[in-house]
């Protein structure tokens, strides 16, 4: 972190920030030019509140010249996480596809629809059993019930569950729970973020509707900070002035967020465009463009479904996108060796 004085500064000024500085465990590298004096503060300063040091008085500007989550970063961790859910892994070059309802709606519904996924090649089911809907007049979701028929569909297929958590209070019925889902909405939720991260199942954090990379990986950082180095993330689209789409899907979050963090990034091409015709397109650019894994919603009378029915796919869409994407993904990884 660089921090830029005002001309005006006196030496206790100086002398007083300098100190504060150090007790915080960072060394000081003072440059005093004529117009300005610059400090190279060395050290972890992701503890650091950069507001406060700008809002000092002798303080011009303050630059950060290193990101502020470490856990999550790569250049603290050059190898790419992997990892482990029941029989299948998430990172590390394999292809994970989640797939199923929105909404668990009954016990036949998701059973038949996570054998069907299953028969097509998904590694995870993914339903919702609690469900944050922008209208509460809408469908909330079974609940404890729904978590309940999701297990039944992993007795039946071996198919590890991935499920959304929103509230604080239910986490006690997530024990049996594969994978965390965080959702959008509660991107930000930091105790949430800080619940999820202080037990050790795997979390799945979806990227927030106007949420910055930096933001989103400052989530994973709570997650990570209380002790769950689990954490996969979501592109599930973002808000933009494009109105025709739900959401405007950001494939090029996929090489930044390589670039910039060792966590798997999977897509979300169904809450991403909203319509059933455009997540076959939006799947295949994601795995082109280097995504380990894609959330597929999957319905088997869209229909007659309680929510998102518009963007999910039926089992045999599903079925035939599912082989596309196996076909694909083997042939960018023997392109990119
Ligand atoms: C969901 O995955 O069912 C969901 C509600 O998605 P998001 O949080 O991305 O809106
Ligand atoms: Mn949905």
């Amino acid at each position: 972190m660089i921090v830029i004085l005002k001309n005006n500064h006196n030496r206790e000024q100086l002398e007083s920030l300098i100190n504060w500085l150090q007790e915080k465990g960072i060394s000081i590298h003072t440059s005093i030019g004529d117009a300005h004096t610059i400090l190279g503060l060395v050290g972890d300063t992701s503890k650091l509140d950069i507001d406060l040091i700008a809002a000092l008085d002798i303080v011009e500007d303050v630059r950060r010249v290193q990101e502020p989550y470490k856990n999550a970063n790569r250049k603290f961790h050059p190898e790419d996480t992997v990892i482990r859910v029941r029989n299948t892994q998430v990172g590390g070059g394999n292809l994970t596809i989640m797939a199923g309802p929105c909404s668990v709606e009954s016990e036949e519904q998701v059973v038949a629809i996570a054998k069907a996924v299953k028969a097509s090649g998904a590694t995870m089911l993914r339903g919702g059993a609690f469900k944050p809907r922008t209208s509460p007049y809408s469908f909330q979701g079974l609940g404890a019930r729904g978590i309940e028929y999701l297990k039944a569909a992993r007795e039946e297929t071996g198919l590890p569950i991935v499920t959304e958590l929103m509230d604080l209070s239910q986490l006690p019925l997530f024990d049996d729970v594969d994978v965390i889902q965080i959702g959008a909405r509660n991107m930000q939720n930091f105790d949430l973020l800080k619940a999820v991260g202080h037990q050790p199942k795997p979390v799945m954090i979806k990227r927030g509707m106007s949420a910055t990379y930096e933001e989103w990986l400052m989530s994973a950082e709570y997650v990570m900070a209380s002790g769950n180095e689990n954490v996969i993330l979501c592109e599930r689209g973002i808000r933009t002035f494009e109105s025709y789409t739900r959401n405007t899907l950001d494939l090029a979050c996929i090489p930044v967020l390589r670039q910039l963090t060792h966590l798997p990034v999977v897509v979300d091409p169904s809450h991403a465009t909203g319509k059933y015709w455009l997540v076959d397109p939006l799947a295949m650019g994601a795995v082109a463009t280097g995504a380990d894994g894609l959330l597929i919603e999957v319905h088997n009378d869209p229909a007659h479904a309680l929510c998102d029915g518009p963007q999910s796919l039926k089992p045999e869409a599903f079925d035939a996108l599912a082989k596309k994407l196996l076909k694909l993904h083997e042939t960018v990884r023997t392109l990119e060796g």
